[in-house]
């Protein structure tokens, strides 16, 4: 099975290898996944969001190469045949995919990797690399769901419900996963989301064997 390994640049002294952690965030859509990772983003400088494709039109506010990097469909077709995918799904009727290059580089320049990505997508990641936690974010109910989609002001009426829809069926996915977050209060899952980075960073095959190897010289 494949392996990320990343060279990471020690900040003990000189340079030293760990493996690259690889955090496959899912969620229905609406249930705070963005807002959620965000966070983690802006608290963790060495985590990296793995920027994917789309066929999806970009929403207000969003922009190329830093949300997504939006393409045709023939461009994303050819990159399928080219083999240029980790993984790639289609959800909302849309092409989503993570670009093997992109994976590649963000370890290699000694980042860990979050992927927010749907089932399907987790499945694809979950056959190719045994490095990686799959974390599951879920909404309170329903009803909050729907209220948070709404609220959101992203996206009309239909998509909403487009969204509710296929938001059922992903939710069963849960069971495959390692951890799930309830996202009731943002703090609290937050904390839990946290506290899953940190435990799979402390966990034994993925410390960098050389930093252990100082501590006990
Ligand atoms: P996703 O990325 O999963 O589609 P977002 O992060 O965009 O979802 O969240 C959807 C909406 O719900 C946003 O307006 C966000 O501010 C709000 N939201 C997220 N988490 C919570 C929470 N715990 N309580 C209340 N509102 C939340
Ligand atoms: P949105 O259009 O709301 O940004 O994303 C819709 C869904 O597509 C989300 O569930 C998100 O996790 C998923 N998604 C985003 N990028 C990718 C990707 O590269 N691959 C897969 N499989 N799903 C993705």
């Amino acid at each position: 099975m494949a392996e990320i390994t990343v060279e990471k640049k020690s900040r003990v002294r000189g340079r030293s290898r760990r493996k690259g952690a690889l955090f496959v965030i899912s969620a229905p859509s609406g249930a705070g996944k963005s807002t959620l990772c965000k966070e983690l983003l802006r608290k963790f400088g060495d985590l990296k969001l793995s920027v994917s494709y789309t066929t999806r039109q970009p929403r207000k506010g969003e922009l190329n190469d830093v949300h997504y990097t939006f393409v045709t469909q023939k461009k994303f077709k050819n990159m399928i045949n080219r083999g240029e995918f980790a993984e790639w799904a289609m959800v909302h009727g849309n092409l989503y995919g993570t670009s093997l290059n992109r994976l590649k580089k963000l370890n290699k320049e000694g980042y860990d990797v979050i992927l927010d990505i749907d089932v399907e997508g987790a499945k694809q990641i979950r056959r190719k690399y045994d490095n990686a936690v799959y974390v599951f974010i879920l909404p309170p109910s329903m009803k909050l769901l729907k209220q948070r989609l709404t609220k959101r002001g992203t996206d009309s009426k239909e998509t909403v419900s487009r969204r509710l829809e296929r938001a059922r069926l992903e939710m069963g996915g849960y069971k495959d996963y390692d951890y799930v977050i309830i996202n009731d209060r943002l703090e609290k899952a937050y904390r839990e989301l946290e506290s899953i980075i940190l435990s799979m960073r402390a966990r034994t095959k993925t410390l960098d064997p050389d930093r252990i190897k100082n501590i006990l010289n």
